[in-house]
């Protein structure tokens, strides 16, 4: 890649105007969509696989470590493996769980609040963890979801590098087009490693972040939710 290229991308819209050295450590987000490219899926599992444990060597040995030691020989495999079975496995669709939705039949009509789902994410800008609890509500509209799937869609989306304002965006887009209502919410609570662990090495810091949609976009709805969650 050249050095025009690289100015180029650099000063890219994108960036709202601000280069790559303005921004430095603050964790900007440029959309809902996790950015992807149009041949994101042209390569097998196993070729990106290959290709990652090839690459992953590659900073290792320009480290300096010693890949012929026995208990680092097998890491860029490991880490490949990882990468694309586990803790990035969400950014394939192919992984994205099935959704069954079954008919209210208690008619309750309030608020259902699944709360604590804990949720291991990566920071997209650093590659470190984002550790945290995901609160996520809803109010039928007619129909009802399993309670494991509001967790597995947390999952699913925190499974990808991440900005924690995306992560709740996502969430909360999928489950309104999932449940057919704009009645969701979804509040997120979560420390990023890239702030405790390095940076700045503030520990005690947290992030929360929270998506109010439709019934649950009014100050007594967001108290009563609050309630829910800190009982
Ligand atoms: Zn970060």
């Amino acid at each position: 890649m050249s050095t025009n290229t690289i100015n180029l991308k650099n000063n890219s819209r994108s960036l709202n105007d601000f280069s790559i050295t303005d921004i430095g450590d603050d964790h900007l987000f440029t959309g809902l969509e996790t950015p992807m490219k149009p041949d994101a899926f042209k390569i097998s599992d196993d070729e990106k696989k290959q290709r990652i444990a090839i690459l992953f060597e590659e900073i290792m040995d320009v480290m300096g470590l010693d890949l012929t030691d026995d208990s680092l020989k097998g890491t860029p495999k490991r880490v490949a493996k990882m990468y694309i079975d586990e803790i990035f496995s969400g950014l394939n669709p192919a992984n994205k769980p099935t959704i069954a939705l079954f008919d209210n039949k208690y008619q309750y009509n309030q608020m259902l609040v699944e709360k604590n789902i804990t949720f291991y994410s990566n920071c997209e800008h650093h590659f470190v963890p984002i550790i945290g609890k995901a609160h996520v509500a809803y109010i039928s509209s007619g129909k009802v979801i399993g309670l494991s799937k509001l967790n597995r869609i947390v999952q699913y989306y925190a499974k990808r590098p991440q900005v924690q304002e995306r992560l709740t965006n996502q969430i909360a887009e999928d489950l309104k087009s999932i449940l057919g209502t704009n009645d969701v919410a979804v509040i997120i609570d979560a420390k990023h490693l890239c702030v405790s662990s390095r940076g700045i090495k503030d520990e005690s810091s947290a992030t929360v972040t929270s998506y109010y949609g439709g019934a649950f976009n009014t100050p007594e709805k967001i108290l009563e939710l609050h309630n829910y969650i800190n009982n």
